[in-house]
């Protein structure tokens, strides 16, 4: 097996734009990029342009009346009414210019990456313009159009016929992949977010176990609000690794977005840059003790674009490419060419400093919390183990 990893990039990610005022802004992506080359941790062989998913790829998961509508909707030939039963032209999901094509570009991208490992050219890839985990067959939601995820999940199944480990660090519940393979147990989703009783989608309780045959094959870890580091990383890793010797998979897909961090504004969790250290690097370590390094990661949510994000996702690409994350300063060019832009003072440093983060006075109620929904959750991971090989 090949050690080359591949990032997932080109201009064509950066289309994904409803609005100046929306908070969903690929800017995050060129702006990580831009820190990754400013390190030198970026070589041009690393680099793969994204494909643009085929409509017969869109509709592995998609209904063709969505695909349809999505592009008359980026032609501006979906009147209001005919877009609110797709979920498009709401105000989280507005319509765009040739928003069919900037969709298809972040789902061909994960479907580049997946065939970039899958092929063997590569034993991990990294395409952070995907990740919108909240897309449904058939409607736009929570800034999600095409669900890059969940079309990745099902190419795989029918292309490679592989066991699929999928999971979601974003601060939201990973819906509309959780809901995609609901039922199918070659596909396990365990998704670790934000409590849905103040946040939206508001799904994601402990008890969404799955259906049918893909009972005990759907986890979820909704943490309480104001959840910080050690109670989000005791959860995170004690789960996963559960979870990947449970289910066995050929290969790990994870979701990372990074809205979970005390910056992001549309959440209420508060974790530091520590837990996006810790993220890839238990996927890096997991995908090679159980998947002979077989990784694909995504983006996802962030919404904190100039602080958090680039820090975050950087990250994820050097555990990638060298093992490790990084350390001390940020790169001084990478400082220049943006503080005159960024609206908010940037950080110096990989890692946040302890004293930038208050103690949360719930804190320890907070935490037994947490532990609760763990053992909760444990339970399902010791069900009795089918045999899928035969
Ligand atoms: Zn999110």
């Amino acid at each position: 097996m090949s050690e080359q990893v591949k990032f997932i990039f080109s201009d064509d990610l950066l289309t994904y734009h409803f609005n100046p005022e929306h908070p969903f802004n690929q800017k995050r992506v060129l702006l990580t990029k831009e820190l990754l080359d400013a390190v030198e941790l970026i070589q041009a062989e690393d680099i793969i342009a994204p494909r643009k998913a085929t409509e017969e790829e869109l509709a592995l998961f998609h209904s063709r009346e969505y695909i349809d509508a999505v592009k008359r909707a980026g032609k501006d030939k979906l009147t209001k009414e005919q877009g609110m039963v797709f979920g498009l032209g709401t105000e989280d999901t507005p319509m765009f210019t040739d928003m069919h094509d900037a969709s298809s570009y972040l789902v061909g991208g994960t479907l580049t990456a997946v065939d970039a490992v899958l092929s063997g050219e590569a034993i991990h890839a990294l395409n952070l313009g995907g990740g919108l985990h909240h897309g449904f067959e058939r409607q736009a939601s929570g800034f999600c159009i095409y669900n890059d995820g969940a079309v990745a999940i099902k190419y795989i199944r029918e292309k490679y016929n592989l066991k699929v480990l999928y999971v979601d660090t974003d601060a939201h519940h990973g819906d509309g992949v959780q809901w995609a393979f609901y039922d199918d147990p070659y596909v396990c989703t365990f998704s670790i977010h934000e409590t849905g009783r103040y946040l939206f989608p508001g799904t994601g309780d402990v008890r969404e176990r799955g259906i049918k045959a893909g009972h005990g094959y759907s986890f979820n870890l909704p943490i309480d609000a104001y959840t910080q580091d050690e109670s989000f990383l005791q959860l995170y890793e004690t789960a996963f690794k559960e979870i990947v010797d449970y289910f066995k998979p050929d290969v790990i897909l994870t979701q990372n977005g990074a809205d979970a961090h005390t910056f992001d504004p549309l959440t209420h969790l508060c974790t530091s840059m520590a837990v996006y250290e810790k993220i890839p690097l238990l996927a890096h370590e997991l995908a090679h003790e159980y998947c002979s390094g077989k990784w694909i990661a995504t983006g996802g949510g962030g919404y904190d674009i100039w602080r958090t994000v680039p820090r975050a996702w950087a990250q994820i690409w050097s555990v990638m490419k060298r093992g490790k994350v990084m350390n001390g300063d940020l790169p001084s060019s990478w400082l220049k060419k943006w503080e005159k832009e960024s609206p908010v003072p940037l950080p110096t440093t990989w890692h946040d400093s302890k004293e930038a983060f208050p103690e949360i006075p719930r804190k320890l109620e907070i935490e037994e919390k947490n532990l609760k929904l763990l053992e909760a959750m444990l339970k399902y991971a010791t069900l009795p183990k089918q045999n899928l090989q035969g």
